[in-house]
């Protein structure tokens, strides 16, 4: 395994930095880089910016539309995003439905879908869960009935993510319900805005609403609509969930947000001693960053695997649940750090353009906030509990 970044891959990550610095708009930056809350439009500039510069889909195959770039480079782009402290290139389109439409669907459907996603005309979101079926999503109801040349769907989808931005769904439904439950599932696109798609925001810890439930009542989906075959969705849905844990592990955007805490912890002070230099915060501090430097060997090693034709193995798991501890005990450190001051809950703080007195350090304001919300990372993308019975199976062999 060698890990060291050959000339090439440090001409590049050069290439890819200078662009950042001379094209993101700063107020985006800004915005992410001081835990703001980002809305359709950031995402939308981040998208249109590497779409123009042909790197929006440096996953997808050439043909398509991606970079043809090797795992490495891909590997450097995405720490260099964080580094920039651009927003996340939302997955639902570029990293999911994507590759499910190149790889399964038909050549009409490459060429309807493929081309709005890559220019960010269409956001999609992703219809899996439910009431009831989350980690066991095998078990969910909601029914595709064919009428005709036409699915008619009804049933809930939950936890749905950006669904209130999106105009497309790709979506789980049930086509045959007597089969065995992964059996009788397809996978279908739906246009969110016809009548019996009703989206409702769910308020999470933090006071925001990214997720929601979306109802579907009598919900029309043309035939052509149907990804691959009837009732085969489920393999198509975990192609899906593969490419979902690709960059799970986030370690850009973690050592981002470690740089961030190092800052806030020299800027805080106990007994007039800049609280970095106060032992038992000091070592904290470092626990994280060796835990940050195990994972992102973790990764690399994982990527060298995949570069030699193995497949990543429990990598994917152990990058999930590790990459997901790091990222949850710097949200607490934070909140560490800046004390009392992570007490007010002020909503309006953690919207660019407030411009009221901040109530301590204008870092203060996010600290409880993000804390909360990153709680999510261990429940989304498969849970911390659910990817340790993988490894115990898989490792273990329990
Ligand atoms: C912020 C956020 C965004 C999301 N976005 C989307 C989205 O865009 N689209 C989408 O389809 N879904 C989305 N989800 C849903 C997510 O995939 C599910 O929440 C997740 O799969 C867990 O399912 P559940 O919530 O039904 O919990 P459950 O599956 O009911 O689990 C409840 C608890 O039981 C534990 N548990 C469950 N099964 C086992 C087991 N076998 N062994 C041990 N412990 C177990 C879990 O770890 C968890 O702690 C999102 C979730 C969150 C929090």
């Amino acid at each position: 395994m060698d890990l060291n970044f050959s000339k090439a891959d440090l001409a590049f990550r050069d290439e890819v930095r200078t662009f950042l610095k001379e094209n993101l708009p700063v107020e985006l930056t800004e915005k992410v880089r001081r835990n703001l809350q980002v809305e359709r439009e950031d995402y939308l500039t981040l998208h249109r910016l590497l779409h123009r510069q042909g790197w929006i889909a440096p996953a997808w195959p050439k043909a398509y539309g991606g970079t043809g770039w090797s795992l490495t480079q891909r590997y450097i782009f995405n720490e260099e995003l964080a580094y920039a402290n651009t927003p996340r290139v939302m997955p639902f389109g570029i990293q999911m439905v994507g590759p499910v439409i190149y790889t399964f669907g038909n050549a009409e459907q490459k060429a309807k879908y493929l081309p709005r996603i890559l220019s960010g005309e269409d956001w999609w979101c992703q219809g899996y869960s439910e009431p009831g079926a989350g980690s066991d999503l095998a078990s969910l109801r909601t029914r595709a009935v064919r009428d005709g040349d036409t699915y008619v769907v009804n049933g809930q989808k939950t936890w749905t993510s950006f669904a209130h931005y999106a105009d497309h769904m790709f979506c789980l439904a049930r086509t045959k319900p007597d089969a065995k439950p992964q059996d009788g599932i397809s996978f279908l696109l739906i246009d969110m805005r016809q009548p019996g798609v009703e989206v409702q925001p769910i308020v999470t810890v933090d006071g925001t609403s990214d997720v929601n439930s979306v109802f579907l009542t009598d919900v029309k989906v043309p035939r052509e609509d149907l990804v691959g075959e009837e009732n085969k969705g489920w393999t198509y849905a975990k192609f899906l969930l593969g490419h979902e844990r690709a960059g799970i592990a986030a370690v850009g955007r973690s050592k981002n947000a470690l740089r961030r805490l190092k800052e806030i912890a020299r800027a805080e002070h106990v007994a007039s001693k800049p609280l970095i230099e106060e032992r038992a915060f000091a070592e904290k501090i470092a626990q994280v960053e060796i835990d940050l430097t195990a994972l992102e060997y973790i990764e690399l090693d994982v990527l060298s695997r995949e570069s030699t034709g193995q497949g990543p193995g429990t990598g994917a798991s152990m990058l999930k649940v590790k990459g997901t501890d790091v990222q949850q005990a710097i949200t607490e450190l934070v909140c560490e750090a800046v004390g009392y001051y992570a007490i007010p809950y002020v909503k309006k703080a953690l919207f660019d353009g407030w411009n009221e007195p901040p109530i301590g350090p204008e870092y203060a304001a996010t600290a409880a906030p993000t804390y909360h919300n990153w709680r999510k990372a261990s429940i989304y993308g498969g849970s911390t509990e659910v990817q340790k019975n993988i490894m115990a199976k898989m490792v273990l062999g329990l």
